[in-house]
């Protein structure tokens, strides 16, 4: 078979399995490694130092994979349901919608496998190397060079026929296949994304900062979320669709009818008191197969509570008391923060009980100022 019929059994491969649009990138040293470098010099990666690290692998992939010659690039859709949360059964706190169903890791991994292996047989003694978001590549680069989509001022890609709600894959092959040509930006003089994040996290177009995106904070921190930037989070507990969901390109999406990204049955148990309750067995034997797993159980329990307290959910509040003796140093802080923000003896009792046991100085320092700061009426 010549390439160019290889490339399009491939496309049409790809979508029987399910990887939606499929491009074709030449595997060549980076546009953007100076604005990755002065990215990084501004911190805005945050604690995510394998950015750094993998640095010169990512702008030059050839340096890790000398055999690569082509990427073939997937943009899968998931929209799960238009609207908001009320397709999130019994679910009060917000999840972002990539997260609803399976982890989508485990499900692009499997597909772009059959993929990769598709190609070996038509193509012997080719090599491989298949990443979905973990793999030391620009992925959005190299998606917008394979004219799956272009780059959005909110740093998404957006499909190549309008839609961001699309998950990236990419196949490294040491085969050399004709590339298909990039999409030109039609964001245009929009600037609705950078005008709708609820914590200034893009401060210039097709500039994120990570340490300001609920995105980063809630999944991707694994330390206490910063206090000036707790009430920015809102009421997501996991990620956050906010820039997604303003973009006048998504307006039409219509909801993928892809059994792996609907809304799984650990949706149901999932509202906020649920979530502050969570223990580790729980947590595990709940979220297995999502990425729910990703921020560990001290992760989404630190995120319900500041959710808890940013969304004034009393019940969820209250269940806080009993967190303030969780294993967990950030638990126990964000649990602090949480009744602090709440009013009432009862709590200020729990509180001050709390500091007398309290070894943890994070936490002590979390108490005191949750004992200085209190306000608000009373509820519990
Ligand atoms: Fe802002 Fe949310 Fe988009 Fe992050 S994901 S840039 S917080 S709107
Ligand atoms: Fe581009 Fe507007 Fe969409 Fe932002 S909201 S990505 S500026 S089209």
């Amino acid at each position: 078979m010549d390439r160019p019929a290889l490339v399009r059994r491939l496309k049409e491969r790809g979508a029987e399995l399910g990887l939606g649009a499929v491009g074709i990138a030449p595997i060549a040293p980076s546009d953007h490694e100076t604005f990755l470098k002065d990215w990084l010099a501004r911190g805005h990666a945050g604690s995510m130092d394998w950015m750094a690290r993998t640095f010169q692998d990512r702008v030059d992939p050839n340096r890790r994979f000398a055999w690569a010659r082509s990427a073939v690039v997937s943009a899968t859709s998931y929209l799960p349901y238009r609207g908001e949360r009320a397709a999130q059964p019994g679910l009060v706190a917000h999840i972002a919608r990539y997260a609803v169903g399976r982890d989508y890791h485990d499900v692009l991994l499997g597909r772009l496998g059959a993929l990769a292996r598709f190609i070996e047989e038509e193509a012997p003694g080719t090599r491989t190397r298949v990443y979905v978001d973990t793999g030391p590549v620009l992925e959005r680069e190299l998606a917008a060079r394979a004219g799956v989509g272009w780059f959005g001022k909110n740093t998404n890609l957006i499909g190549a026929r309008g839609n961001s709600w699309t998950l990236l894959g990419q196949i490294l092959t040491s085969l050399e296949l004709p590339p298909d040509a990039p999409v030109t930006d039609r964001c245009g003089t929009c600037t609705a994304c950078i005008d709708a994040c609820p914590t200034g996290a893009i401060p210039a177009p097709y500039v994120l900062d990570s340490t300001r995106c609920i995105s980063y904070l809630t999944i991707e921190l694994k330390d206490a979320i910063p206090r000036d930037k707790r009430e920015g989070v809102g009421d997501w507990v996991f990620g956050c669709d906010v820039c997604q969901e303003v973009c006048p390109w998504n307006r039409r999406e219509e909801p993928t009818g892809d059994s792996a990204f609907q809304a799984g049955s650990h949706l149901q148990e999932s509202d906020l008191p649920a979530l502050v309750r969570l223990d580790e067995t729980a947590f595990r034997a709940r979220y297995a197969g999502t990425a729910l797993l990703r921020p560990r159980r001290r992760g989404l329990v630190r995120n319900a509570l500041v959710a808890a307290a940013n969304s004034r959910n009393d019940e969820a509040i209250e269940e806080a008391i009993p967190r303030l003796s969780d294993p967990e140093p950030i638990v126990r802080g964000a649990a602090a923060w949480a009744l602090g923000t709440a009013g009432g003896g009862r709590i200020r009792r729990a509180l001050e009980g709390a500091r007398a046991t309290e070894t943890d100085a994070a936490t002590r320092l979390e108490i005191d100022l949750a004992l200085e700061d209190r306000g608000g009426t009373v509820r519990v």
